[in-house]
């Protein structure tokens, strides 16, 4: 046996398996998983794990000083030109500073020169972008799109 067939058969052991799941349980795996969730979404940072310590203990949103909830959760807020971070934010403050006139929807904003809802969404480095006049079609439409390109592959 190669090395890529020994792997292959020791992945699917349960003893791996636990291994596997006591290494994301753990602190570091935890930051890991995260840092990795960051760079798919286009984080740029000179030091991720310093950014992750400050999202770990932030627990009141950088912009409105409101304490995180489950309604309203932690989110990082970074420039979406540059990719540089900016803030740790609630997710209200982080839906407002990035779009005027939000539709409540990570996302969906409203485009003033195009009197339209704008979807505008980048996955695997590919930006998507989608209008309608009609708010609830185009959340259907984000629903779908999102389920085909990003938790399917
Ligand atoms: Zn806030």
């Amino acid at each position: 046996m190669n090395r890529k067939e020994i792997y292959k058969k020791h992945s699917k052991t349960d003893k791996y398996k636990a291994t596997q799941k006591k290494y994301r349980d753990s602190p570091k795996g935890q930051m890991n998983s995260k840092i990795r969730k960051w760079k798919h979404r286009g984080l740029i940072a000179i030091n991720y794990k310093l950014i992750y310590d400050k999202w770990y203990y932030s627990s009141h949103c950088d912009n409105c000083k409101c304490e995180y909830s489950k309604d309203n959760v932690k989110c990082m807020d970074h420039d979406h030109d540059t990719g540089l971070f900016r803030n740790i934010l609630c997710n209200i403050c982080n839906l407002n500073l990035n779009s005027d006139n939000t539709s409540g929807i990570p996302n969906i904003s409203w485009n003033k020169h195009d009197n339209n809802w704008e979807y505008c969404r980048k996955i695997k480095g590919k930006r998507h972008r989608k209008y309608s006049k009609d708010l609830e079609w185009l959340k259907n439409y984000k629903k779908e799109y999102e389920l085909k390109h990003i938790y399917t592959n």
